[in-house]
Formats: C-alpha cells, sequence, structure tokens
C-alpha cells in the first residue's frame, strides 16, 4: 500500500478520536463515544499491522513476537475490563498510562539502536543533515518521557491500590531539589546527545536518570491529588506517544498522542479548579493535614443526631423537593441501583428529586456521572454543582450519600481548613440534611466536617447501599 493510503487511513483515525472525545464529553453520548474511538484505535492498530507486513526489514520471527505481542495485549486487556471494579479504575488507568510511556520509550530505544550504523556512516562520512538530529532529539523525547511517566505511574498505580511497599512521602532528603537537579541532568543530557552527535550513547543514562526522576516526583503526592497526578501521566503518555511518532515517522501516532497530551492536562487543569488548587501546588505542595484543622472531637461532641430510618422515612414523606448528593461512599458501596429506587420512591409521592454532583466526587473526573447512569437515572435529573446549588434554600431535603470533604462547609469558612476555597455543593443551605456514612470517619481530606454536627442535620449510619434500601423501605412503610 502506498504511504499516502496509509496517511488517509491514519487520518480516518484520528478524526474517529476527535469525534470520541467531542462526545466523551456529555454521558448521554459517551458509550457511542466510547465505541467510535475503539474503532478508529482498530483501524490503526490493522493498519500498523499491514504496514508491517509489507516491511522486506521485518523477518519470520519479528512476525512471531507482533502476534505474541498482540495475544498477551489482548487478553490482559480484556481480562482488565472486565474484571477491575469502578472504585480500582484509577488505577487501571495509571497502569495503562505507564504501559504507553514503557512503549514509547521501548520504541525510541529500539530505533535508536537499529539506527547507529546511520548515525556512525553520517559522522564518518561529514553527511549529518537536519533529519538525523531531528530523529535523535525526538528519540531522546520519547526515552526521557516515556521513562518518567512509566515508573512515575508504577507508583502512582500502587499508591491508589493502596500496596505497604510502594513508598509513601519523600524517600530521600531535600528530594524536591534533587528532582531539580535530575529534571536539570537529564534535559541538559539530551540537548548534548542530540547537538553532538559523537555523544548519543548518552540516551542511556539520561533514560535510567529519568526513570529514578519518574518515582521520585511520584512518591511524595498525597492521596487525595493522585488522580490528578494520574491524569497528568496520561498527558505524559500523549506526549511520549507523539515523540515516537516522529522517531519512527507515524503521523497516526503522533495525532493520537497529541490528543492524549493535551486532553490530559485539559483534564488536569478541570480538577485543579474544582479543588482551587494549582497543578504546581498538587505537584510540589504539600496538602495540608488533619493537624492543621480542627480535631473530629472538638467539632462533633455532643451535637450529632442520628435518626432510625422510620424517622427518616416519615421526613421524607413530606418533603416536596429533595436533592441527592452522592460521593465516594457511593460508589464503595455500590448504592447507585438503591439510590435510583430511593428516587423513584420519593417521585412517586410527589416530590421533585435531583441529584446535584461535585466536579471531585469519588476518586476519578465524573465518577458520579457514570454511577448514575450504569442505574439509568434520567441524565436531566442530574445538576452539576454550580447548576444546583442556588437551589438548595428552597430543598425541604437534602440527602449526602458517601460524600464529605465535597459538602464540608470549613472550605467556605475556615482559611486555615485544608480544603479552604474548594467550591462545595451548599447542602447546609437545606432545610433537613441527612447523611448517610458509616461513622463520623474524615474522607479523602482527612479533616472533620461540621455538617455532621449542624442543627439541621440528621446523621443514618451504615453501609451506603443497605442504608438507602432501609429508606426505601420505610418510605414504603411510611404511607
Ligand atoms: P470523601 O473521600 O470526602 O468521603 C467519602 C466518605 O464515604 C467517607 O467519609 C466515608 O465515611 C464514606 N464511605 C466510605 N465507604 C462507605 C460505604 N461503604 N458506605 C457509606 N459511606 C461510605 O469523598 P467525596 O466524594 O466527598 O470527595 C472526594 C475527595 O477526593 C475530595 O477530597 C477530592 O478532593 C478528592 N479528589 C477527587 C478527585 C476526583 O477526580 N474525583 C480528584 C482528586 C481528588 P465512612 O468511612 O464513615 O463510611
Amino acid at each position: 500500500m502506498s504511504s499516502e493510503i496509509n496517511n488517509i487511513i491514519y487520518l480516518v483515525a484520528a478524526v474517529a478520536f476527535i469525534f470520541a472525545l467531542k462526545r466523551l464529553s456529555h454521558p448521554r453520548t459517551a458509550v457511542r463515544g466510547n465505541l467510535i474511538g475503539a474503532l478508529g484505535m482498530l483501524v490503526a492498530i490493522v493498519i500498523t499491522i499491514l504496514i508491517a507486513i509489507d516491511d522486506p526489514d521485518i523477518s519470520g520471527l519479528g512476525y512471531w513476537l507482533i502476534g505474541i505481542g498482540l495475544l498477551i495485549g489482548t487478553i490482559a486487556g480484556a481480562v482488565f475490563a472486565v474484571k477491575v471494579p469502578m472504585t480500582g479504575m484509577p488505577q487501571m488507568v495509571g497502569l495503562l498510562n505507564g504501559f504507553g510511556g514503557g512503549a514509547s520509550m521501548l520504541v525510541a530505544a529500539s530505533e535508536l539502536v537499529a539506527t547507529l550504523p546511520d548515525i556512525r556512516e553520517a559522522l564518518s562520512s561529514g553527511t549529518i543533515n537536519t533529519a538525523l538530529y531531528f530523529f535523535v532529539g525526538s528519540t531522546m523525547a520519547a526515552g526521557i518521557i516515556g521513562a518518567v511517566t512509566f515508573f512515575g505511574s508504577l507508583v502512582a498505580a500502587g499508591k491508589l491500590q493502596e500496596l505497604k511497599w510502594v513508598p509513601n512521602g519523600n524517600v530521600i532528603p531535600a528530594q524536591q531539589l534533587v528532582n531539580a537537579l535530575l529534571l536539570l541532568l537529564v534535559l541538559a543530557g539530551a540537548v548534548w546527545g542530540t547537538y553532538d552527535l559523537t555523544k548519543v550513547w548518552v540516551f542511556w543514562p539520561i533514560v535510567v536518570i529519568a526513570s529514578v526522576l519518574g518515582i521520585l516526583l511520584t512518591t511524595p503526592i498525597g492521596g487525595a491529588d493522585m488522580p490528578v497526578v494520574i491524569c497528568l501521566l496520561n498527558s505524559y503518555s500523549g506526549m511520549a506517544a507523539a515523540a515516537t511518532g516522529f522517531v519512527i515517522n507515524n503521523n497516526g501516532l503522533i495525532i493520537a498522542g497529541s490528543l492524549v497530551g493535551s486532553s490530559g492536562i485539559i483534564l488536569c487543569q478541570i480538577m485543579c479548579k474544582a479543588m482551587n488548587r494549582s497543578l504546581a501546588n498538587v505537584l510540589f505542595g504539600k496538602l495540608g493535614t488533619a493537624d492543621a484543622a480542627a480535631k473530629g472531637d472538638d467539632v462533633y461532641a455532643g451535637k450529632v443526631k442520628s435518626a432510625s430510618a422510620e424517622e427518616i422515612g416519615m421526613l421524607l414523606e413530606s418533603a416536596r423537593r429533595v436533592v441527592i448528593v452522592p460521593g465516594y461512599g457511593m460508589a464503595v458501596s455500590q448504592a447507585q441501583h438503591a439510590v435510583r429506587d430511593l428516587s423513584n420512591a420519593l417521585e412517586a409521592r410527589g416530590a421533585e428529586v435531583e441529584f446535584g454532583i461535585h466536579p471531585v466526587a469519588g476518586r476519578m473526573p465524573g465518577h458520579m456521572n457514570v454511577l448514575l447512569a450504569e442505574a439509568n437515572i434520567p441524565y436531566d435529573k442530574v445538576k452539576e454543582m454550580d447548576d444546583i446549588n442556588s437551589s438548595f434554600e428552597q430543598t425541604d431535603v437534602a440527602i449526602v450519600i458517601g460524600a464529605n470533604d465535597v459538602v464540608n462547609p470549613l472550605a467556605r469558612t475556615d482559611p486555615k481548613s485544608p480544603i479552604a476555597g474548594m467550591p462545595i455543593l451548599d447542602v447546609d443551605k437545606a432545610r433537613t440534611v441527612i447523611v448517610v456514612k458509616r461513622s463520623l470517619s474524615p474522607g479523602f481530606a482527612g479533616i472533620p466536617n461540621p455538617l455532621f454536627a449542624a442543627d439541621n442535620t440528621l446523621m443514618y449510619f451504615g453501609d451506603g447501599k443497605k442504608a438507602i434500601l432501609d429508606l426505601v423501605a420505610a418510605l414504603k412503610a411510611a404511607a
């Protein structure tokens, strides 16, 4: 096949990726968007295999390796996709980013090895051209970014999986300073090796240093910030892929890598904005600790009121407007179907029911939207924070299910709080707030929540799913 036809097919795949991204931005169109993206990837893979079959440089062993790689990748991808629970998605995305970065690093390394004779020949005959400099520069970029992404992602996934042996926090003295020095070293090495092609061997030590950098950059980042880091590493994996696209002259890889790189960085910005923090603060700062905030005992002592399912059932019986606010606990307890039953039962009694979604509720962007969509909750009832906040004053009951930080009024009132300035869902302004969770334990930010001790709050302690099913039964019994 001519390279023009190959490029046209890659362009078709790229258009599919762009349509997919557009459609992924709304739950109603997301499933189809995902399919279009997968189809685009299938087209890109098939054309790449056809190009490989046409390539006279690939031997019988090469075909075997490609076949074995495809088989392992397909089986591993399918098994992970089916087995990994929703709460494990951030780790899975982390690993996928890592493999993307690792693949870019390996492709860059193997291309460099394959091109070394040409570089030596060009050096001895004095025929070095711009294309060769560009090749080496791209190889250095792909190797460095790929190595940072691979090792950073492994640490990130391990931390999210709460593996005890994965380092958490600073592992060496003056870690940020060491990181800055390593970064300088890596950049200087890459420029040196590209400028003076007799020093192209520098690729190997800088990839090793970049691997160490990937680990050291990720270990100090705090638990609640990990999803931002996952997005950033996702963006890096795209940049590494784009650089590899230049290395092997593959337009499909350049476009797809650029799309991943830019969408990942946009997502980072959205998440940072929702947490009212800068990316630099997430990467190099430290989320305030519980020590900086009031102790739970001071906030809760003697002020927390809990209610039985029957009492809450009677309260809900007379509610005209109810807003349900889900959080991480709904995901953990898989309560979304029970929540839909509660919403239906309330509507059957004439109440208006809406859902309020905070942009960082749960452990990844869109976490709650996906779960509610899975339970067939109509999209028009699911409102973003900015759209629903003004209506809490006219809300009879706000039901908070497994959410904590995203409804913590300290974000508004305490400038010293670790979550100070983070926009929150103003559930405390509703006439009555019912909070469903298992205990008074803090959320990811590790701070107490005065909402639980507020005059208008009733706690209903229990596992999210069981608690909501109890409330549905109580509501039906109250009829
Ligand atoms: P939180 O982590 O603040 O709180 C979740 C609550 O769920 C806990 O207090 C816990 O209380 C409760 N819970 C856990 N398991 C269950 C269960 N089985 N049944 C009922 N309740 C349960 O979650 P939010 O969603 O409110 O906030 C998300 C946090 O993650 C924020 O700090 C945000 O900044 C951070 N974050 C999120 C990102 C994202 O993309 N979504 C990105 C970056 C950070 P208990 O143990 O008492 O049950």
